[in-house]
């Protein structure tokens, strides 16, 4: 008796799987046929093998031309299924033409079987009936078996050779699929009448189902046009070939246009940019990844076909898109990357993708430049985390000269990233990159208790050194702990507040204002006091600087340099005018003046004559490591 439980349950998953595939989700590329055809197949076999066990249970109710129907539809289908599992992988791993004979040959064994299959009434060696018509396996059944075992392996084999063109959840579900069919095929062979074949390659066909039909098939719901999701599979395997390009076509400051002409009207044109996209590109191509930004996939495509598609495109975004009021023209930036050469890694791809190009207007992308300034930010994130991790930072100090006093009064911590490996890191470098990820609170914190270490135990109160001043990044500002953290570094060492300065630049006081004054004020309170760093770099905002508590304002050296260039001696005239009077309303208004960048005895002796407060720069000295420092101060100092 064959039992068909298992069969029944598994047409009922089937049947949720198609319903899944087809309402779900529209059916775009081949892959994807070729695994609703898989579903179809599968379908068949099953309802096949519940009649044909109902007849083969009971034949004496059955003529035998229906007993055969359901016998041989049942064959044909299972093991067509096995063949269908290896064209599928090859869809998957990257069809193409080349491929085309070995699928063709691939499918020999399956045509060799059916042959056999269809002309079994004349030799009856796949099945045959006794005289009570029971179906019984004929010599040559195991073919059956043999095949399918065949196509299995064959599967695997493809599969796990072209790993590294598909991703490694493809992959895996793969050989979920294949485990979970293969071992029932075993059970079902010792026990012919457990009908478990189809139910667990029905779930195998799911675990695919969820794991790379869902991921495949994701479309954008705004454009109708695939998404990142797709392009990301898509370029798993890209990467793992030669000659693609992926085109990137971008609308720059989509918020600006979303807020003009509002969502509804720019989805609307959004949607026209995906359908002519998806006519004028290969079908299937084209990429919608989110905020305007839109990429082609090109499989093997040479530098005239680039050139074509680029003047096709920049033509088309000539001319306005949309309808009526909202028809606007849109400038676009367009990108080039050759996949794999550009590239290293899918997160360079996505990264080319999500950052907006500079510049507003037309511009082609410099893709060797992002992705080498990408990469360095990503090694300098790595070298910032090991120098955390080993306390290998290290804080230079700048003695600051006071011009009234005639000694250095003062001094700039500055920090330091000398790693093994790549040697010296200037901060200009690591401090943005520390400031986007949000180390810089950890740097600023080694910095903090590095200086409050070194007032204390190399004693630079008795050297001269009044105050040491600090740089605060605007991130430390919007940290919550910063007060509590500094509070505690400063009893650690016994020292007041009054013994740091801390720096602002200038840029920083132009945004997130109130929680900067908040903060300032509090550790105002504290008796911390401030310079205003960078004065004239950024966009002065006086009023800003009238609510800051600051005591000494840092004049850039670029304006010093203007006026008096430190390598010609030159003096340009408008440049002197401005330095002479900057520093005069500064003076005016209260403020400490201090000097950045002076380099030399002619600099030195211009700002003496124009009252200028504070002298930093490589004529007095160059930041120098702790002990350096000290040694400095006891000699000049004393
Ligand atoms: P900054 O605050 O404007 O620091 C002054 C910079 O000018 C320092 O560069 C210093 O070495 C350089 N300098 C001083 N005198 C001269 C001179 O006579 N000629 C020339 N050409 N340069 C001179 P450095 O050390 O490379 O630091 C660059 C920037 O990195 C700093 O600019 C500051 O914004 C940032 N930075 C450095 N250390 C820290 C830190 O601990 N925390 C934060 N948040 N930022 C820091
Ligand atoms: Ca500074
Ligand atoms: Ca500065």
């Amino acid at each position: 008796m064959y039992h068909i439980e298992f069969d029944i349950a598994a047409v009922f998953l089937s049947l949720f799987i198609a319903y899944y595939i087809i309402f779900k989700k529209g059916i775009r590329k081949t892959a994807n046929r070729v695994f609703l055809g898989m579903i179809t197949l599968n379908f068949l076999a099953e309802i096949a093998d519940i009649f044909g066990s109902i007849v083969n249970n009971n034949p004496q109710y059955t003529a035998r031309f229906i007993q055969d129907f359901w016998n041989y539809l049942y064959l044909s289908t299972h093991n067509t299924l096995a063949y269908a599992l290896v064209v599928y992988v090859f869809y998957l791993i990257g069809y193409e033409k080349s491929k085309r004979k070995s699928l063709i040959v691939s499918a020999a064994p399956l045509f060799t079987e059916l042959a056999l299959l269809f002309t079994n009434p004349f030799h009856k060696l796949i099945f045959y009936y006794d005289e009570k018509s029971t179906y019984l396996h004929g010599k040559l059944f195991f073919i059956i078996y043999a095949v399918a075992l065949a196509y299995m392996v064959f599967a695997i084999y493809l599969a796990v050779r072209h790993r590294k063109g598909i991703s490694g959840t493809i992959t895996k579900a793969l050989l979920f699929f294949i485990m979970v069919t293969f071992i029932p095929v075993i059970v079902q062979i010792i026990f012919p009448y457990y009908l478990l074949t189809l139910f667990f390659e029905t779930i195998g066909l799911m675990g695919l189902l969820f794991t790379i039909e869902s991921k495949e098939e994701t479309i954008n719901p705004t454009t109708g046009a695939l998404n990142r999701y797709a392009l990301n599979s898509a370029l798993d395997r890209a990467m793992a070939n030669s000659g693609n390009v992926l085109l990137l076509i971008k609308i720059p400051n989509l918020n600006y246009y979303n807020k003009m002409i509002g969502f509804d009207n720019m989805n609307g044109i959004l949607k026209r940019i995906s359908k002519w996209m998806d006519e004028s590109y290969k079908p299937n191509t084209s990429y919608d990844c989110g905020r305007g930004h839109f990429a082609v996939l090109c499989e093997g495509i040479d530098e005239a076909e680039i050139a074509l598609m680029r003047e096709k495109t920049m033509s088309r975004f000539e001319r306005p898109w949309g309808k009526g009021e909202f028809s606007l023209v849109f400038p676009v930036q367009f990108g080039v990357i050759h996949i794999p050469e550009d590239v290293k890694t899918l997160d360079d791809v996505f990264m080319l993708i999500d950052t907006p190009f500079d510049g507003k207007v037309s511009v082609e992308l410099d893709v060797k430049n992002a992705v080498y300034k990408y990469e360095r930010g990503v090694l300098i994130e790595r070298l910032i985390d090991k120098a955390l991790k080993n306390r290998s930072f290290q804080v230079y100090f700048q003695p600051i000269w006071n011009s009234e006093s005639g000694r250095f009064t003062s001094a700039e911590a500055l920090c330091r990233l000398i790693d093994s490996e790549y040697g010296f890191i200037p901060p200009d470098e690591f401090i943005p990159v520390a400031e986007r990820n949000g180390s810089i609170l950890d740097i600023g914190q080694f910095v903090f208790e590095e200086v409050c270490r070194t007032y204390q135990e190399e004693q630079l109160a008795s050297l001269g050194i009044e105050y040491v001043e600090v740089n605060l990044s605007v991130v430390q500002c919007l940290s919550k702990n910063l007060m509590k953290t500094f509070d505690e570094t400063l009893k650690k060492y016994h020292l007041s507040a009054e013994k740091i300065n801390l720096e602002i630049t200038e840029s920083a006081t132009t945004e997130n204002m109130s929680v900067l004054y908040d903060t300032i004020d509090v550790l105002k309170n504290s008796k911390f006091s401030f310079s205003l760093d960078d004065y004239g770099t950024g966009y002065s905002n006086i009023s800003y600087m009238y609510e800051m508590p600051f005591s000494i304002i840092k004049i850039d050296k670029s304006i010093l340099w203007k006026a008096k260039n430190p390598k010609t001696g030159e003096v340009e005239k408008n440049g002197h005018i401005y330095l002479e009077n900057t520093i005069r309303m500064l003076k005016d208004m209260g403020y400490s003046v201090l000097l950045e960048g002076v380099e030399t005895v002619e600099q030195k002796m211009l700002l003496e004559e124009l009252g200028c407060d504070y002298f930093q720069g490589y004529y007095f000295s160059k930041p120098l490591p702790k002990q350096v420092f000290t040694d400095f101060l006891k000699v000049v100092n004393t």
